[in-house]
């Protein structure tokens, strides 16, 4: 839909936090005390902190206003008659497991659902969704188009599963071992790239032939309709909410972390149309996570998150963030900083191998340059390469290197204006024109498993 005249967000700003850029000296302090691990650093040294986009949105008045009408009974809350009817009319369904978050309502749906020895196809599984179907003996597995992997190449849809892979995997594997094909929407792990309506059909239909179930891994369903009306043919003139809907009629149930797209600070949710399904999980619910109409929340966070989800389906307020992502995209690749394209729906990634060059991957140089960029200017991102991802070889037990050392900025939604942005490209430039001083990191100490998050390390 284009617009004739410059669009402004759809909102104005009633409640501000201040934040403050502390001196060059103290970040030199804060970063050396945090082991060079911006996952060390404390909120309040950080000027524009782009870490995450998950549960670090701005609620909107209306959200703020179901807090306060948080209704904490333990059975049967109005909040959770809220959220059912919200999930009914946004997402098409009929059976609502309200859980504290997205990886809770996966590890409930997987527990009933996932055998030892099974199989689930994905586009791309996000790492607790693979780390979960791990546990409980299943192999999740990458069916996603080749193009994904090719971070210039210019394709409206690299989150699309490739459907020679995924009828390959059935033929080899028998439908009798996959209890189900799951897709995330946006692809979160493949740099929050969309996923074509065409492609969920055409899912939906192999799926069929062999009546295996399809889930949508829903955390950014509302950014994935945006994309679909904006480059699929047929779909410019749909309003988001209908597209938002059309593509869970193509699955059988989702998965919904509620701290993305719905803007709450906590929540989780699967939604269902299988009574019989729905039925089995109920058991786990309630000792996992909480009553089953509360599932681990309190009153007011249902609230949030029913508002949330209706408030996502604003076409307005989704072009407006989507346009902020892009337009921080634009200023980096007119500073001749390389990003992977096209943009994500929630961030961006910086390609830190043309970035750095000279540091070797076993230097972490995507580490490196978030230590840089916070040191530059008091942003914090998040580097995602070899110290996030590295793995063991199984045979021979040496280190095998990620693809791709990338610096992810995800922004959060309603936060920040366009004048954050500039100093976020700002601060990376003045990074880029001295990055041949730049040197790496190694490791002083860290946990064999997720290390990015805990490792200590030291300039080399
Ligand atoms: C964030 C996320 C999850 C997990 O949700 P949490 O609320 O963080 O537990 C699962 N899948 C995707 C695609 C996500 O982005």
């Amino acid at each position: 839909m284009k617009k004739e005249q410059v669009m402004a967000e759809p909102f104005r700003i009633k409640v501000v936090e201040p934040i403050r850029l502390i001196s060059r000296e103290e970040r030199e302090r804060r970063i050396k005390e945090a082991g060079y691990n911006v996952f060390g650093l404390k909120s309040d040294d950080i000027y524009i902190d782009l870490l995450t986009d998950s549960g670090t949105a701005a609620m909107s008045d209306n959200q703020w206003a179901g807090i306060m009408l948080g209704d904490e009974s333990y059975a049967g809350c109005r909040g959770f008659r809220h959220l059912e009817e919200a999930v009914h009319d946004v997402l098409g369904f009929n059976y609502v497991v309200p859980v504290h978050q997205g990886r809770a309502a996966e590890r409930l749906l997987f527990q009933v659902m996932v055998k030892k020895g099974d199989v689930i196809p994905f586009n791309m599984p996000f790492d607790t969704t693979d780390a979960c179907i791990r546990s409980l003996g299943g192999k999740p597995v990458n069916c996603v188009a080749d193009v994904a992997y090719e971070p210039q190449a210019i394709h409206p849809f690299k989150g699309n599963i490739d459907l020679v892979k995924l009828r390959a995997l059935i033929t080899e594997v028998g439908a009798q071992k996959i209890p189900f094909i799951m897709l995330t929407i946006t692809n979160n792990a493949g740099g929050g790239q969309p996923v074509a309506m065409s492609n969920l059909k055409e899912v939906k239909e192999v799926a069929s032939e062999y009546e295996i179930p399809v889930f949508i891994d829903a955390a950014r369903c509302a950014e994935n309709a945006y994309f679909i009306q904006q480059r699929e043919e047929g779909y410019q003139d749909r309003a988001l909410a209908e597209i938002i809907k059309e593509q869970f009629s193509y699955s059988d149930g989702c998965t919904f972390s509620c701290k993305k797209d719905p803007m709450a600070n906590i929540g989780g949710l699967i939604g269902l149309n299988n009574e019989e399904l729905y039925r089995k999980i109920l058991p786990l619910l309630i000792a996992q996570e909480g009553f089953i109409t509360y599932g681990g929340l309190a009153g007011r966070d249902l609230e949030a998150v029913a508002r949330g989800l209706r408030e996502m389906t604003d076409d307005d307020l989704i072009a407006s963030r989507i346009r902020q992502v892009e337009y921080l995209g634009e200023l980096l690749v007119d500073s001749g900083i390389q990003i992977i394209q096209p943009v994500g729906g929630h961030a961006l990634f910086v390609d830190v191998a043309s970035f750095l060059p000279h540091i070797p991957q076993s230097h972490f140089p995507a580490d490196a340059l978030a230590v840089e960029l916070y040191l530059e200017s008091g942003v914090r991102a998040v580097g995602l390469g070899a110290l996030a991802f590295s793995t063991p070889d199984e045979g021979t037990g040496e280190t095998i290197s990620p693809k791709m050392e990338l610096l992810r900025l995800a922004i959060p939604r309603r936060v920040y204006t366009d004048r954050h942005m500039d100093v976020v490209a700002e601060g990376l430039k003045r990074v880029y024109e001295r990055r041949n001083q730049i040197r790496g990191l190694r490791i002083v100490h860290a946990p064999p498993v997720l290390r990015h998050f805990l490792a200590r390390l030291e300039p080399v």
